[in-house]
């Protein structure tokens, strides 16, 4: 069995989506004085490898601790299509792939490779509404991506959340090493930790393959 972490490492010097403050993990109780170290931690939901829950833009729909275990194990599809800065992933580029309902489609752009970059979380490619339209239509269970957002940067009006959350598709963000998967088709074992009525969480992310 091999694993590939496709977790971020999240520090107070991650680079976070505009708006959303940078996270602090604040001390708390000290060793020498409590006997035991913890600390507090601030942070957006939505900060580093994170689901979307359908809530984030369906408010009736399920938040993050609603959603059922079975949907954080799940069948997995590698699609590698290289996209450039402001690219859209088009339905032609999935359209080729075999697709299941209740997949996990894992979308490699080769972002990622920018995540240290000034433009990381302002000009990544995302998906197109028609392929949005197109992994609804297949009944997913979720969509991941190796960049800040499944939209592209320049696209304000968030066209595939628009799309896929109400469709109570979750959603993947930040994923890295996606590189590293060695096969099509793998096991995505997602973590996100159980916020009573959170729009997300940030996730521990594993490929088993
Ligand atoms: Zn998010």
């Amino acid at each position: 069995m091999k694993i590939v972490d496709l977790t971020m490492r999240i520090t107070p010097s991650i680079k976070v989506f505009p708006g959303s403050p940078r996270p602090a993990f604040i001390p708390w109780s000290r060793f020498d004085s409590h006997g035991y170290d913890s600390e507090v931690m601030f942070m957006s939901t939505h900060t580093g490898t994170h689901v979307d829950a359908p809530s984030h833009f369906a408010p009736e729909l399920a938040s993050i601790d609603m959603i059922p275990a079975c949907r954080l194990v799940s069948n997995a599809i590698l699609v590698r299509t290289h996209k450039k800065a402001n690219q859209l992933v088009e339905r032609e580029d999935l359209a080729t792939e075999q697709i299941m309902q209740g997949d996990t489609v894992v979308i490699a752009t080769g972002w990622e490779r920018r995540a240290a970059k000034n433009n990381y979380m302002i000009e990544n490619p995302g998906l197109s509404g028609q392929a949005a339209k197109y992994l609804a239509w297949k009944k997913v269970n979720a969509v991941g991506i190796d960049g800040p957002s499944i939209d592209a940067g320049a696209d304000g009006k968030f066209t595939a959340h628009n799309i896929l959350l109400p469709h109570n598709i979750l959603v993947l963000e930040n994923l890295c090493n996606v590189s590293k998967i060695t096969t099509n088709r793998f096991t995505l074992v997602l973590c996100p930790l159980k916020l009573g009525g959170a729009t997300g969480s940030p996730a521990r992310a594993l490929a088993i393959m």
